[in-house]
């Protein structure tokens, strides 16, 4: 069994919209007059692979996107937009983590990030009281489902892999994870994570 949960973030912790769950772009071109199509080719298809490994900055990135595809739009201003569109806490999920932690469990995120919204999960969401440390791949210069995400993981914890439970909502993460001898578990909504923990957690 493992000691120590890795948890992902996107659609595990954090779902969407804070008033309904949705997808942060969704109403993007309403909101900002910038066409989510267009910013979904022209930046998440183009550039994130490189930014989410920490090769390339997110704001000037996404500004020379904008000038070709909405020139009125700051940057600073689309990220403010999105972080905060992309920021629902998932409670139960967050009441399950306290509750481990409680009776000693370590919780670490596991996450494909860039930097700017990993201080903004830290600070404003304030998710680094909440857990133990948050690993992610702009830091790791590797993201899931590579496997040298996951060795960077369990050398920052000094656990060893079979000690680690990933709980993640993208299978091709959870199929990684398990091939580098971690115990991992496809977040389906099928179980609450106190029942995962409850299954494979040591205690
Ligand atoms: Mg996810």
């Amino acid at each position: 069994m493992a000691k120590c949960l890795m948890l992902d973030v996107d659609g595990v912790l954090i779902d969407g919209r804070p008033t309904d769950g949705q997808r942060w772009d969704k109403e993007l071109e309403q909101d900002l007059g910038v066409p989510s199509e267009a910013l979904i080719n022209a930046f998440f298809k183009s550039q994130w692979a490189e930014i989410v490994v920490g090769r390339k900055d997110l704001l000037p990135a996404l500004g020379s996107v904008l000038e070709r595809i909405a020139p009125q739009v700051k940057p600073q201003e689309l990220v403010d937009y999105w972080f905060k569109m992309d920021s629902r806490i998932v409670d139960d999920v967050l009441a399950d983590c306290r509750a481990a932690r409680c009776q000693g469990i370590p919780i670490y995120l596991a996450t494909n990030q860039e930097h700017m919204r990993v201080e903004h999960l830290r600070r404003t969401l304030a998710l680094s009281e909440e857990v133990d440390g948050i690993l992610y791949s702009a830091q790791a210069g590797f993201r899931k489902p590579q496997a040298e995400f996951f060795a960077y993981a369990a050398q920052a914890t000094g656990c060893q892999p079979h000690d680690l439970l990933l709980v993640d909502d993208t299978v091709a993460n959870v199929k990684a994870a398990r091939h580098e001898g971690w115990e991992a578990v496809h977040w389906d909504g099928s179980e609450t994570l106190s029942m995962i923990l409850d299954r494979c957690i040591r205690r």
